[in-house]
């Protein structure tokens, strides 16, 4: 694997490259022109069966996590993958009736930025006529995300991630939600897990598994953790939603980058090695789930979320911002 260092943004938010988006086949299912190739089916699909195929995927997921009724909140930043998850979730659970959708949004306080993608998602929960919560950082925290990143020197991503969740999680009890919804595509799992195989870090790795449940942590689910990053995009454009190109500007995660473009070259001349990081990773928990027992959670002293030791992430950062 080569270097991070002549690794631009452009290339960490490029998405496409590599990947078949329009083609000149015709729908293997219908005939019909197809929008996207799927190399790791050998499928080509049209707008519809293309779709069809990611509502299938995500209906597939939401059985595993054995939604009961009540409410889902949908964690909503305004991108095309929670943008997509949110449109996808309210065309399959509205008409149920039994399960309430609410979407979370979080305003980080990244001047230039976030103003934007914080409208589209207004938009679009509006649109959907769902309940919408916006919760900033400078009312949670007392400061933007800006202002911490004057004050600290830790990886902004880093800062960010500790802070949205416990964030999100404390929204999501408020609005009484039994589950989190995260729009974590294909690509974000199958980054996240191989990043944690790099590290040896197979403990952290076993807790990735959404199946336990704990005291004062709203479950998180992840419909669309088996559709691909170029095919959400796609959905998100087919279905017609509105998609800020424009990149956080905090983007600059050297590591997780490495592994994006490691595992888009490794896909195009290995179509399935997503999927096959999947696959590993759930036989694993499957396999290792009680040698790894989920950690025993306590408040935090300060802001009542749960934690391991008394003091959450989110309030040892903010003490030492
Ligand atoms: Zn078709
Ligand atoms: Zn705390």
């Amino acid at each position: 694997m080569r270097g991070t260092s002549s690794i631009t943004k452009t290339q960490f938010n490029r998405p496409t490259e590599g990947i078949e988006i329009a083609t000149n086949h015709p729908c293997t299912r219908c005939g019909n022109p197809a929008v996207i190739f799927q190399p790791y089916s050998g499928m080509h699909l049209c707008k519809q069966h293309l779709i069809d195929d990611i509502t299938r995927k995500a209906k597939r997921d939401l059985r595993k996590y054995n939604i009961q009724p009540g409410t889902i909140a949908v964690a909503l930043s305004g991108g095309k993958d929670s943008s997509a998850l949110l449109h996808l979730l309210h065309k399959i659970l509205a008409p149920s009736r039994k399960i309430k959708i609410v979407a979370i949004t979080i305003d980080e306080g990244i001047s230039g930025y976030r103003a934007k993608t914080v409208e589209n998602a207004s938009n679009l929960a509006s649109n959907l006529e769902i309940p919408h919560t916006i919760i900033t950082f400078e009312d949670a925290f007392g400061r933007t995300l800006d202002d911490l990143m004057e004050e600290s020197d830790r990886p902004p991503c880093s800062v960010c991630g500790v802070l949205r969740k416990n964030l999100l999680n404390r929204t999501a009890k408020e609005l009484g939600a039994t589950h989190l919804a995260i729009g974590h595509n294909l690509d974000d799992e199958a980054q996240t897990i191989l990043a944690n195989h790099l590290r040896g870090d197979i403990r952290r790795l076993v807790r990735l598994s959404h199946a336990r449940v704990q005291p004062g942590l709203v479950p998180r689910i992840k419909p669309l953790r088996h559709v691909p990053e170029s095919e959400v995009l796609a959905y998100a454009s087919a279905v017609g939603l509105q998609v800020c190109p424009k990149a956080c500007p905090y983007v600059d995660a050297a590591y997780r980058l490495g592994i994006r473009i490691f595992l888009r070259e490794f896909e195009d001349h290995h179509p399935g090695t997503r999927h096959g990081i999947m696959r590993g990773f759930d036989r694993m928990v499957g396999a290792l789930g009680d040698a790894y027992p989920p950690a025993s959670l306590v408040p935090c002293q300060v802001c009542g979320e749960p934690c391991t030791d008394g003091l959450c992430q989110a309030c040892k950062m903010l003490g030492k911002c």
